[in-house]
């Protein structure tokens, strides 16, 4: 089996799974990082301290910045649900793209139940935003701009110091969801006119069920939490911190860091050598924009083929139809209806994504299946 679906999730590094399975068991830190009154506490609060300065490092914050979530969905709500209701007074009006995930659409689709007010900017046919349109949406209520930093099916990149600028001329907040690009592309807070950051792990060879949200001191940004209890992480987000996974975390964002350029470098060689090489498969178009992208998604597509059959017929990989989240329905992926993209260009879609594992073996393998199995199929087309 060959695993090309790193978009949908990663598996664990190695060394971070080590370091997480000594916050489990007795002789671990297993202690509650909430525990202020003996040493296996202190000791599990020092590991999620070391944990929140290494998130903090990588996107050049201050660890009081940093709130642990269950995962990005959970903090794409604490961001938006977050501001609109502490914010409310101010405005009620807030922008965002038909082609972000659904734990922002939804989000966004609940507060408008609420009485809030959404624009829904679409994107240019190469799904990137066009910024005069961003402008033009900013009305006097406006309180907050959500755009997603990378696409998890196209793997467009979006603006973010474009949109920042933008936004702190009107006095809007700006967050955006990282979970495709966290420890991939440089995200630099003290640059960046960035309010709110989602950050998911298991997009980053660290487990699943953890994340954070990165919320700006300076100027302060205030949320309404969405969880209440025993006022952890300083009342954003009440609840236990799970030392393993928050470890996890940390170490995979480390992990990451080190070797953002020279993953970066690899995984771009990668692309490029599926690229050349689907290209030479007849009536083959590449989604999105393709100078703006990260290097470890392509969304193809095979003029007349079905996805669906097209993974069927090669169990041996793995990989997706649009996106995973919305892969037990059969509508059309969303982000390419909003590109323009027809539905039966968008149903003749593909998602390959690599990772750290991914090998150039891996992938001679994968292109001579898909060029194999796309044929075939068009044999069989009336
Ligand atoms: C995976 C993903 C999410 C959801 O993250 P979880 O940590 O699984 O909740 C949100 N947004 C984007 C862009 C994603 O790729």
């Amino acid at each position: 089996m060959i695993y090309l679906d790193y978009a949908a999730t990663t598996p664990v590094d190695p060394a971070v799974a080590e370091q997480m399975a000594a916050c489990l068991t007795l002789d671990g830190t297993f202690g509650n990082p909430a525990s202020t009154t003996h040493e296996f506490g202190w000791q599990a609060a020092k590991l999620v301290e070391t944990a929140r300065q290494q998130i903090a490092d990588l996107i050049n914050a201050d660890p009081r910045e940093i709130i642990f979530t269950s995962g990005a969905t959970e903090a794409d709500n604490l961001a938006i649900k977050g501001i609109a209701n502490f914010y409310k007074d101010r405005g009620d009006h807030i922008i965002t793209m038909r082609t972000e995930h659904h734990a922002v659409l939804d989000t966004c689709a609940f507060l408008e139940k609420q009485g809030f007010t959404i624009t829904y900017l679409n994107p240019q046919p190469d799904g990137r935003l066009n910024l005069a349109e961003l402008t033009a949406a900013i009305t006097d209520k406006t309180i907050l701009i959500s755009i997603m930093h990378v696409n998890n099916e196209t793997g467009v990149t979006q603006d973010l110091a474009a949109i920042g600028q933008i936004a702190k001329q009107h006095n809007v907040f700006f967050h955006t969801d990282a979970a495709q690009s966290i420890g991939k592309l440089v995200i630099d807070t003290q640059t960046l006119s960035v309010d709110l950051i989602s950050i998911s792990a298991h997009k980053i060879y660290a487990p699943k069920g953890i994340g954070a949200l990165y919320v700006r001191r300076k100027p302060k940004v205030r949320l309404q939490p969405l969880i209440h209890g025993g006022g952890h992480e300083q009342g954003s987000r009440s609840g236990t911190l799970p030392t393993h996974q928050i470890v996890g975390l940390g170490s995979a964002l480390a992990i990451a860091q080190q070797n953002l350029i020279a993953e970066q470098t690899k995984l771009k060689k990668l692309r490029d050598y599926l690229m050349r090489e689907l290209s030479t498969i007849p009536q083959t178009a590449f989604n999105g924009n393709q100078d703006h992208c990260v290097p470890n998604i392509l969304s193809v597509r095979f003029a007349g083929i079905d996805a669906e059959a097209l993974m069927a017929s090669c169990p041996e990989l793995a990989f997706s139809a649009g996106s995973a989240c919305t892969s037990a329905s059969i509508v059309p992926s969303h982000v390419l209806q909003a590109m323009g993209i027809s539905n039966e260009a968008a149903n003749s879609t593909v998602r390959l994504s690599m990772g750290r594992f991914t090998t150039m073996a891996e992938l001679e393998m994968a292109v001579k299946t898909i060029r194999k199995q796309v044929a075939r199929l068009r044999d069989l087309l009336p």
